[in-house]
């Protein structure tokens, strides 16, 4: 029996009816039911989220007001690269800026009061081979008949303990973010490649001096970036240096570059560490099934969600290397959770009509 056949018992949550779908015949649990409660059985949705940021939840606020009943599997460490942020000041409608966390608290609030199960849990494993596809978070098997795919992108750091511990205050991977807190302040800017490149051009606007740090003597990004970059007043160019360690105890005030052309250290003073060394984006238990482009980036089809599987959508950073924002990754949600909804109509229409023809042929 399909899931629009069965009867449906409907609750009202925050005004909003929502359907519930009763347990299936085979012992499975309908997403509705509590899925904390560990029964040992597979957890049916329609929809199931993968990645809790800000494409997973707004996606998962769509796919609930559109009574899908989404579950997302949002991680261990749910909410994404926002929960790192402090100040966020270029998300819409918060014209007095909002904390990372806090925005992403709302976001989790706004899916929860549509319906939304959240599971703070990683998926180890994946079957999207058939549907209902399979995906299994913390023990717990969930069957869906489409998969969004928001998991996000990281940055890449430098893994040094100086680094973690003023992430932050003045260490940041994101100049679009948190280049405007260092309006005439010394900024430094870590990397080789074309994300460097940019950064260090877009402080500018806003630092006194921006001080481009890379480990070789040759950029590795376009070379119209490198000369735009070694053109401009504002950039110092430190080539054949490494950051060996970024000094500041509340806050950055210098960087200790070592040297990759010799020996020998110096004491660099900034305000700002902005690391520039590439994002990595989480696919790891898709890599086997879905198609990734030639930066290991998700690919999706045209102007669509669609990703290369028929009922598997992605939206957000896991998919983007280039806008990378949090707007931007919400928008995404959103067309993802449209083209799922649509998707779904147009399967359960395609069922009902063989369904139908079936029953005629059968009389
Ligand atoms: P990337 O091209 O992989 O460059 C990473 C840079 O970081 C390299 O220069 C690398 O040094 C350096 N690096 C890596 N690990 C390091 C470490 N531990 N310590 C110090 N330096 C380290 O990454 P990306 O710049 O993010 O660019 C990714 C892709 O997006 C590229 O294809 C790029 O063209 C594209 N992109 C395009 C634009 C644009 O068109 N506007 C903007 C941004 C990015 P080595 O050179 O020594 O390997």
């Amino acid at each position: 029996m399909s899931d629009d056949a069965k009867p449906k018992t409907t609750r009202l949550l925050g005004g909003i009816s929502l359907n519930f779908i009763p347990a299936a015949g085979d012992g499975s649990v309908p997403a509705g039911q509590a899925i904390a409660a560990g029964t040992g059985k597979p957890v049916e949705a329609r929809v199931v989220i993968v990645g809790s940021g800000p494409a997973g939840l707004t996606a998962a606020i769509y796919a609930a007001r559109a009574n899908l009943e989404p579950v997302v599997l949002g991680g261990i460490a749910a909410g994404g690269q926002l929960m790192i942020t402090s100040d966020v000041e270029n998300y819409p409608g918060f014209p007095d800026g909002v904390q990372g966390p806090e925005l992403m608290a709302l976001f989790r609030k706004q899916a929860e009061r549509f319906g939304t199960r959240i599971v703070d849990a990683d998926v180890e494993r994946v079957d999207l081979g058939e549907r209902p596809f399979r995906l299994w978070a913390a023990g717990v098997e969930y069957r869906a008949q489409a998969v969004i795919v928001a998991t996000g992108a990281e940055a890449i750091w430098l893994g040094i303990e100086s680094e973690t511990r003023l992430r932050g205050r003045g260490v940041s991977a994101c100049a679009t973010c948190d280049g405007f807190f260092f309006r005439d302040k010394e900024v430094g800017v870590v990397g080789g490649g074309d994300s460097a490149l940019e950064e260090a051009l877009f402080l500018t606007r806003f630092a006194s001096k921006v001080h481009l740090i890379h480990r070789r003597d040759a950029f590795r990004g376009s070379k119209i970036m490198a000369a735009r970059a070694a053109s401009n007043p504002k950039i110092e160019l430190h080539l054949n240096r490494t950051i060996e360690e970024v000094l500041g105890a509340e806050h950055v005030e210098a960087l200790r570059l070592g040297r990759t052309d010799g020996a020998g250290e110096e004491r660099l003073p900034v305000q700002g560490l902005f690391v520039a060394i590439g994002h990595r984006p989480n696919v790891a238990v898709f890599r086997d099934s879905l198609d990734t482009d030639e930066k290991g980036y998700l690919k999706t089809g045209g102007a669509t969600t669609a990703s290369n599987i028929d009922g598997v959508f992605v939206a957000g950073d896991v998919d983007d290397h280039r806008y990378r924002q949090a707007v931007t990754a919400a928008g995404e949600g959103c067309r993802a959770a449209i083209d799922v909804e649509r998707w779904l109509e147009a399967q359960e229409a395609h069922a009902a009509n063989v369904a139908t023809a079936g029953a005629a042929t059968s009389r």
